[in-house]
């Protein structure tokens, strides 16, 4: 390890010789290594290092065990490497020796084991038994659930970031095709906006009866071909001819999200949290109309589904019931960045997704699972423990699990067919028509909002990933704030010329605006840091953080500044300028004078001449400071400049200066006096 630390370190060495000569360098530093190392002496001076994969090998020989692995080996050492090795367990030996990388081993069958990366969302069921027994610990009854649930609602809000990006999204009404009428429901596309310019597309599949229907948001997993498989279509259309409302939309960066954004935006960390926005966004419109009952809203999905509908039960009431089916399980949290992507489960001290599908009891609850995945311990772990909590309510009856032991990962015609019989007693369907074989199949392209090309997207969609990025940039949060009181603060300086021209005044303004953020930006990138610590050969003072700021300062493009002048001379008059500058400054020249005159006795006309050119020089420099205190150091400089001018021309500041403190002082007392006098 400590070997590989001087390698990363030289990275960072600059070669003489340059690029090329530093990887020559570097290759030469890892070649002595390496020959360092295997020619390592096995003994307490080498740590009895040995190369990981020569262990590895050595631990199948020693037994006769396959190990198989496609994790990089390369340049990993294993310090006390046989001292690892326990001769009566293969597993203990591997823990010994995988335990020192972000390695784990997974045994395939008796003699065959894979060694794997770290999976931060996947742990072993024995994990997920000890994590619910802990959980079990820290409720004993309703009150105690209570304040844990209050703690969870909050943190995975916090966790998720939902909250910010849910004020950043637009309120307009969704784009919805034409209603396509098949055997007993319809099916209409839409396309909501979301976050401005971000669109979430589906298909509404809607029961052809009258009154208000039950609504299913029905959040897609990882399946081939999206929400546009057959299982899928079979499941809203069965759904819809019972009498339920399904909305069926794509996972972002999937289907036509793709077009926006690509399918490489779905592997972010942003896709968690644009899904469940999708998902509340969708919500929030179907529950404007009229035909929908809002006593009956659910969600259902499977696998990657499954995970949005645990969230979205979570952090919604408005829903009354949901079936997470092949998802739910309290040792795996879903292993796509949109089911992963951000911290959730690190909520409240540690939460899995079975403690936070329990946040929804009492309200009606199917769990569906099978025999080939993580939910194979659904029966023996998550249910109980789900069981448990809803005893809390005396309510164990409104959660259910059907588990379908010989089945494996998918939304086979036995999930669809609890999911049918879950939501015909939940939400009083009509049995009576369920039938899949009534069911049409849709062409994909039939599904599509904005048409088979896309060519009917909105001129304003955004049309790659980056545009979505940054509402996730805190940074970008910041500087958007910046922007706009740059803009205010810009205002209120045209708002002071009262120019009655409304171009000129729009010029004026983008001027200014514009040189504000040349600065800011320019001193967010250049920290004063950057100019050594060090002594001033004229005063021989250290430079404080302050003249490190101005020597910095003073390498900005002269273009910055020169844009702003040339732009307010352009439209302004002078005296109309120095306004400008005098607020950029805060009057900091007038106020400055106005010191001078009442310190300087008897002030003449050529004194006041010269201090006011170098007031002014200050002022045009000063413009060009993000900070107040970098405004006043320039003054300083220059109030400098104007007492070694009249020291030099018959007077002396230090006497003029005390002499002003001392009239100060005793025209303050005077006053107290009197006023002790008047009393
Ligand atoms: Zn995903």
């Amino acid at each position: 390890m400590k070997f590989f630390n001087i390698i990363s370190k030289t990275k960072f060495l600059k070669s003489p010789m340059g690029d090329l000569g530093g990887r020559l360098f570097n290759l030469f530093l890892l070649l002595f290594i390496t020959v360092s190392v295997s020619s390592n002496a096995q003994t307490y001076e080498t740590q009895f290092t040995k190369p990981l994969g020569k262990v590895l090998q050595e631990i199948g020989t020693r037994f006769n065990v396959k190990i198989k692995y496609d994790v990089d080996t390369v340049g990993k050492i294993v310090p006390y490497a046989d001292f690892r090795i326990r001769p009566y367990s293969v597993e203990e030996s591997l823990t010994n020796v995988l335990t020192l990388f972000d390695y784990k081993f997974a045994k395939q069958d008796e003699k065959t084991y894979k060694i794997k990366t770290y999976e931060y969302p996947r742990r072993t069921p024995e994990d997920g038994k000890k994590f619910l027994t802990y959980l079990n610990t820290l409720y004993k009854d309703q009150t105690q659930w209570n304040a844990r649930k209050t703690c969870l609602q909050k943190e995975v809000r916090e966790k998720l970031g939902i909250d910010p990006i849910l004020l950043k999204r637009v309120k307009s009404k969704p784009i919805l095709s034409k209603v396509r009428n098949f055997n007993g429901y319809s099916v209409q596309n839409f396309a909501i906006e979301t976050l401005p310019g971000l669109y979430v597309c589906g298909s509404i599949y809607n029961p052809l009866s009258k009154g208000k229907h039950a609504l299913i948001l029905c959040p897609n997993g990882h399946w081939a071909d999206g929400r546009y498989n057959k299982d899928e279509q079979t499941r809203f259309g069965t759904l819809a001819r019972m009498g339920a409302t399904c909305v069926s939309y794509d996972l972002f960066g999937w289907g036509e999200s793709e077009l926006q954004v690509t399918y490489t935006a779905h592997r972010t960390s942003a896709a968690h949290v644009i899904q469940i926005m999708n998902g509340l966004s969708i919500l929030d419109y179907m529950l404007t109309r009229k035909d929908i009952d809002a006593k009956r809203v659910a969600s259902n999905g499977g696998s990657g589904g499954g995970s949005q509908v645990v969230l979205l039960s979570v952090l919604d009431n408005r829903f009354t019931a949901a079936c997470p089916t092949v998802s739910l399980s309290s040792h795996f949290d879903g292993g796509c960045p949109c089911e992963s992507g951000m911290p959730v489960s690190l909520a409240c001290g540690g939460t899995n997704n079975a403690e936070l599908m329990a946040t929804f009891a009492p309200k009606p609850v199917c769990v569906i699972s099978d025999g080939k995945d993580w939910t194979a311990s659904v029966p023996e772990l998550e249910y109980p423990y789900l069981q448990h909590i809803y005893g809390f309510y005396n309510a164990e009856k409104n959660v259910s699990n059907v588990h379908l032991p010989t089945e494996g990962h998918d939304f086979g015609i036995n999930k669809r067919k609890a999911v049918y019989d879950f939501f015909i007693s939940t939400f009083s369907l009509d049995r009576s028509k369920l039938d899949e074989s009534k069911v049409t199949i849709e062409a994909k392209e039939a599904m599509y909002s904005f048409g088979a090309k896309g060519e009917k997207m909105p001129v304003n969609a955004i049309k790659s990933f980056d545009q979505v990025e940054k509402y996730f940039n805190k940074k970008t949060d910041a500087k958007i704030h910046s922007d706009i009181d740059l803009e205010k603060r810009a205002q209120t300086f045209v708002d002071s010329l009262h120019l009655n021209d409304k171009e000129k005044s729009a010029r004026i303004k983008a001027v200014i605006t514009k040189h504000m953020k040349a600065v800011r930006d320019w001193h967010n990138e250049h920290p004063y840091t950057l100019v050594p610590e060090g002594i001033n050969p004229i005063t021989g003072a250290v430079f404080n953080k302050i003249h490190r700021e101005v020597i910095i300062n003073s390498t900005k493009p002269a273009l910055v500044h020169e844009a702003l002048m040339t732009g307010l001379r352009k439209d302004l008059t002078e005296a109309q300028v120095e306004k400008i500058l005098d607020l950029y400054t805060i009057g900091k020249v007038a106020f400055t004078m106005k010191g001078y005159r009442a310190i300087v006795p008897n002030i003449t006309e050529k004194e006041e001449t010269y201090i006011l050119t170098q007031l002014k020089l200050a002022r045009e420099q000063a413009v060009d400071y993000k900070s107040m205190k970098g405004i006043s150091t320039i003054f300083e400089i220059y109030k400098d400049k104007c007492e070694k001018y009249l020291n030099e021309n018959g007077r002396s500041w230090k006497q003029m200066y005390r002499d002003f403190t001392n009239k100060i002082k005793a025209e303050k007392e005077a006053a107290k006096k009197a006023g002790a006098e008047k009393k």
